[in-house]
């Protein structure tokens, strides 16, 4: 299905992130063009909301964590940014695997699956995920897809 992809990424944030308990908001920044994309939108959505999730759970009393939308010339990319607890260098190797948590979330309750279907979710739709953390400072998730899905 085709779908315009700043108005999803902007009914996620409206749907999921616009009444949060601890006042803090999702940061959008997306380019004033705007593009229609091939996806599986309940995909897409499963995607960015286990990204965006952890973001805040991960980042707690922290600044606002954000979004941003770029289109490149043959793909476009999803970034979603934190400034929380990071992930310890050693753990970063093993973060897709299947209920695998770090060693500095023990207090912080998940199960470790959320990112193991992110990235199936996102090999199904031909796009790619990458991510770069440091510990005490923040953490970054990049996804990749091409336009046509
Ligand atoms: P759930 O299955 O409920 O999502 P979870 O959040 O523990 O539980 P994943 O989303 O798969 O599981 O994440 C796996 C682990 O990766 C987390 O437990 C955490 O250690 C680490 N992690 C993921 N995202 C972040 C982030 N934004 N900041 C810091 N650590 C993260
Ligand atoms: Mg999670």
């Amino acid at each position: 299905e085709t779908v315009d992809i700043i108005t999803l990424i902007n009914d996620i944030k409206t749907q999921y992130y616009s009444d949060r308990k601890d006042g803090r908001e999702l940061n959008l920044f997306c380019p004033s063009e705007h593009k229609v994309v091939s996806t599986n939108v309940s995909f897409l959505n499963h995607i960015v909301c286990n990204l965006v999730n952890n973001a805040f759970k991960y980042s707690p009393n922290a600044e606002n964590p954000s979004l941003s939308l770029i289109f490149n010339q043959d793909n476009y990319q999803i970034v979603v940014q934190d400034f929380g607890i990071g992930i310890p260098e050693a753990d970063q190797q093993h973060l897709f695997e299947l209920f695998f948590r770090a060693n500095n979330v023990f207090y912080i309750e998940g199960t470790g699956l959320g990112l193991t279907i992110t990235k199936e979710f996102t090999k199904k739709l031909g796009g790619t995920i990458s991510f770069e953390s440091k510990e005490g400072v923040g953490t970054t998730f990049t996804l990749q897809f091409p336009y046509g899905g």
